[in-house]
């Protein structure tokens, strides 16, 4: 197979968080290393308000994160979910994939295994994320008086979990997806998520499931997810468009595929997915508008746009 020019890609803002790992790639550096350096820069931007520093928190006020990685060479792979207080999460998933013989690790697990590699433990919670779960509260609960069962607990009847879910817009849920291919042909996923606003504690998306919002691997291409994460949960989509491509579909068509299943399941939310081939081809397509990334390779100056498909119902 013809070699590719080492490159990578990316889902969020206007794609400037690429330059750290097509740096890296420009080196000579793996793939692994510039999707992990890539994602942390978005993990620690306090403008973005649904990975990392600044995430929406959940139902209780905590920002809980998700993130994992896989490698396309070996079919390794980390994650970890619901995870308070520790920032780079794509760091810790990486830790969990190279030194742990686990795949994930979730909740006080997760966040032991981060302090005992060294990570530190910071506040994750901005004032500005802080005041959108207070306006929130406001809004959609009525706090309980002394005595009461906290409004928590019957969380879908009495707060109409189910409705209130259905209404989610792009403002409230977003997830970094990262992938790239490194001079030895090796391709790299990473996700990383706080997850939909103000989730039930303890709640797990798409992102940190292999197979749901993320996977890799070198004979075919690498695929993830941003969006309502539980319907790439019920189609294991990340892994479905991998399998769409190792059966002959082109990157595009697959990405179509995916989006069609999505929107054969009639429900509401929308999915959003990115994907490249062995080949190098980059695609990413959504089910409820444009969709875009953003692409940069060995020899660019700054990310290029690139225009993916919006697969209507
Ligand atoms: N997929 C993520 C989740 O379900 C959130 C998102 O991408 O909007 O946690």
């Amino acid at each position: 197979m013809a070699k590719v020019k080492p490159f990578i890609i990316g889902t969020r803002n206007s794609g400037e968080f690429l330059c750290a790992g097509a740096e890296i790639l420009r080196g000579g550096g793996s793939a692994i290393d510039a999707v992990e350096a890539s994602t942390k820069l978005v993990e620690a931007n306090p403008k973005d308000d649904s990975v990392g520093y600044a995430g929406i928190p959940n139902l209780l006020g905590k920002v809980e994160l998700d993130a994992s990685i896989m490698d396309g060479k070996t079919l390794k792979t980390g994650a970890v979910g619901a995870v308070k207080g520790y920032l780079h999460v794509i760091s810790i998933a990486r830790m969990v994939m190279e030194k742990t013989p686990h795949v994930m690790l979730v909740g006080s697990g997760a966040e032991l295994f981060a302090k005992s590699m060294g990570f530190k433990k910071q506040n994750l919670l901005t004032k500005d994320a802080k005041e959108k779960y207070q306006s929130f509260l406001k809004r959609y609960a009525d706090l309980p008086k002394e005595g009461e069962k906290p409004w928590y607990v019957n969380y879908d009847v009495d707060f109409g979990l189910r409705d209130w879910y259905d209404k989610l817009t792009d403002k409230q849920h977003g997830t970094v997806n990262i992938m790239a291919i490194d001079a030895k042909g090796n391709i790299c996923s990473g996700v990383s998520t706080s997850g939909t606003a103000f989730k039930f504690p303890g709640r797990l998306g798409d992102s940190p499931i292999i197979g749901a919002g993320n996977y890799c691997d070198n004979r075919f291409g690498a695929a993830a997810c941003t969006g309502r994460g539980e319907l790439a949960i019920r189609l294991s989509l990340a892994r479905s468009l991998v399998s769409y491509m190792k059966n002959g579909l082109s990157v595009r068509e697959a990405c179509f595929r995916g989006m069609k299943d999505i929107n054969e399941l009639h429900e509401k939310g929308g999915m959003n997915c990115l994907a490249i081939d062995n080949k190098g081809n980059t695609m990413s397509a959504s089910t409820s508008r444009e969709s875009v990334h953003w692409y940069m390779d060995v020899d660019s100056k700054q990310p290029e746009q690139r225009t993916g498909i919006w697969v209507k119902e």
